[in-house]
């Protein structure tokens, strides 16, 4: 519950506790949930009313790791991020005030490490927050956004969090992008994540078409904000030319009837009907699997347009 992870946006992953309910289509296809509640039945997912909604806490085992890390990182001289709640959401309704305190108390007794909170409910940070004790110095806020529903809802709270709380820095994790979001000036966060999802289990991962990661891309780096891509997911665009590690080509099929139909000899593009490149903004989950085909995380990769985004924000010593 404690780990030092792959993922590329982080240095560690830490669980305090572990369950949760789903509160978004983000969490259609909750990885904590196929692993704690489906695989290893550790937890119920659910909340007051919705399902039986069980949190279990860690261990003191797991909670004494931060402190190893923060210790090593001091001695190194380094800033690293730990990713908190990857089995949970911090600002979960369900759980008891006492364990963010007793988890708020941890992170003020690693002042190294800089912790990032990441929720589906930045609605209840500020008042969350107080109730543990205030803010911690060394802590990231963010939140996630999919949709433009999640974008009109998510980014102004996380804005007024921001403001009150102070925090390091903010962040949107657009993962898994369902839809094109183009947050305004007014509510970009400090540092965009964005990425297509995984399979889960039963849960197939819905495709997020290129075209929405550099809409988001353009619009972070304009307004200013740092700019990191996880990955493609499972769907790329058919157009595009995939690689394997050892340069040889994919052979990507358009796969359905439909796809077939549209794609163009000539350009080796998918097209409308009459002959157009799809824009972003017609594109719904259904016209973008057509324009998209599907494979391994790993062959998708993460190379946009030619280029790794890995930037995360500069945090002093
Ligand atoms: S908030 Fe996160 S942990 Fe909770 S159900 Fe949604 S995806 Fe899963």
């Amino acid at each position: 519950m404690g780990e030092t992870t792959n993922i590329s946006w982080t240095d560690h992953t830490f669980n305090p506790w572990i369950g949760c309910l789903r509160v978004s289509p983000a969490c259609d296809g909750c990885y904590a949930a196929h692993m704690m509640e489906t695989r290893f039945h550790r937890v119920e997912w659910g909340g007051p009313g919705i399902g039986i909604g069980t949190r279990e806490r860690t261990s003191k085992a797991n909670w004494r790791k931060p402190i190893a890390w923060d210790k090593k990182a001091a001695a190194e001289g380094k800033r690293p991020f730990v990713f908190c709640s990857s089995l949970a959401d911090v600002f979960d309704n369900a759980v008891p005030e006492e364990w963010r305190k007793d988890l708020f108390e941890l992170i003020r007794a690693t002042p190294t490490l800089v912790w990032l909170l990441l929720t589906k409910r930045p609605q209840n940070i500020v008042k969350m927050v107080d109730a543990a004790g205030g803010l911690p110095g060394n802590v990231a806020l963010g939140t996630t956004v999919e949709d433009r529903t999640r974008a009109d809802a998510n980014l102004p709270a996380l804005k007024v969090a921001k403001i009150e709380l102070q925090p390091l820095f903010t962040f949107g994790s657009f993962e898994p992008l369902l839809e094109l979001v183009v947050p305004s000036q007014k509510f970009m966060p400090d540092w965009v994540i964005a990425g297509g999802e995984t399979d889960q289990g039963e849960h197939k991962a819905r495709p997020s078409h290129p075209d929405w990661f550099r809409a988001l891309r353009d619009a972070a780096i304009d307004a200013g904000a740092i700019f990191h891509f996880k990955q493609f997911g499972q769907w790329v665009e058919a157009c595009q030319d995939m690689r394997n590690p050892d340069g040889s080509h994919i052979e990507v099929d358009p796969g359905t009837d439909i796809a077939a139909s549209l794609w163009n000899e000539a350009t080796d593009c998918l097209l409308t009907p009459d002959g157009q490149r799809y824009t972003p903004e017609s594109l719904s989950g259904d016209t973008a699997a057509r324009l998209l085909t599907r494979m391994t995380t790993e062959q998708a990769g993460r190379i946009l347009d030619g280029v790794i985004h890995d930037e995360r924000p500069e945090v002093s010593q």
